[in-house]
């Protein structure tokens, strides 16, 4: 029987939201599988009293004892919010980078549970091995620290998982685009990109931050009385810059938080 790579999205694909995506390598009834992504959706008004949905895991559950791990691209709650309430069902290995993995202990810290044993701390564009497969971190540009993409190393070929993504040029925080080696996985051939981006279907360019911070500063200078501003406090690019702007021109800053679980 001849080995096979699987793509098998739990969440996440052809919708917004609760990102969880299982890879499979290997013979059947010996598939080796990794996690990409745990996260949550916010249910909205058709689903009454519900606040937050995730997959359902019970498909990966029944194959825990060849799971190899659950790797995060970035830590927006899409993507990890889910984790605390899933990880206690498969008890595997965790991989993060630094910033994503600081949220995800104190995620679980919530939980009282110890995450420490189980945290792989994984440096910006590096490498884990998790045989069949190998994957590379790849810094991306988003509106948080540390969104990667993972160029997935399998036996048969490479996938470019993006997680989410744009091209900024000047993104306010974090690195730039890694143009260079997001030609040289182009070049070395991929088999599938699975991407995830905000409007990706509309035509065009899509802002800078750094745009954005401008022209909120020229608004915000002009206004004499209290500002509001509305974000999620994970889109901590715009926060910063929410920040940047009201120390420029002088302004007190108030955080009001609301929590949505
Ligand atoms: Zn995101």
């Amino acid at each position: 029987m001849s080995e096979e790579l699987i793509f098998c999205p739990l969440g996440g694909s052809g919708e917004i939201g609760m990102n969880m995506n299982l890879y499979a390598y290997g013979k059947a009834g010996n598939h080796k599988w990794i996690i990409v992504d745990v996260g949550v959706t916010f249910a909205d008004d058709s689903l009454p009293g519900i606040d937050l949905i995730y997959p359902d895991p019970g498909f990966i559950i029944d194959k825990k004892e060849n799971l190899l791990g659950i790797v995060l691209t970035h830590a927006h709650e899409d993507h990890i919010g889910a984790i605390t309430y899933v990880w206690p069902k498969l008890k595997c290995k965790i991989f993060a980078t630094p910033f994503t993995a600081t949220l995800v202990t104190e995620k679980f810290l919530e939980k009282k549970i110890d995450i420490i044993p189980y945290l792989k701390i994984v440096n910006l564009n590096g490498t884990i091995n998790l045989d069949p497969f190998k994957i590379e971190f790849v810094t991306l540009t988003h509106s948080i620290l540390e969104p990667n993409g993972l160029k997935i190393i399998t036996p048969v070929g490479n996938i470019f998982h993006t997680g989410d993504w744009k091209c900024d040029p000047d993104p306010v925080i974090g690195e730039k685009v890694n143009e260079e080696k997001l030609k040289k996985i182009g070049d070395d051939g991929i088999l599938a990109m699975v991407c995830d981006s905000t409007n990706v279907f509309n035509i065009g360019r899509a802002g800078s931050e750094a745009d954005v911070r401008k022209n909120m500063l020229k608004v915000m200078s002009r206004l004499k009385k209290r500002i509001l501003v509305t974000s999620f406090a994970s889109n901590v690019a715009r926060m910063e810059t929410v920040f940047y702007c009201s120390e420029k021109i002088g302004r007190k800053i108030s955080l009001v938080f609301t929590k949505c679980h």
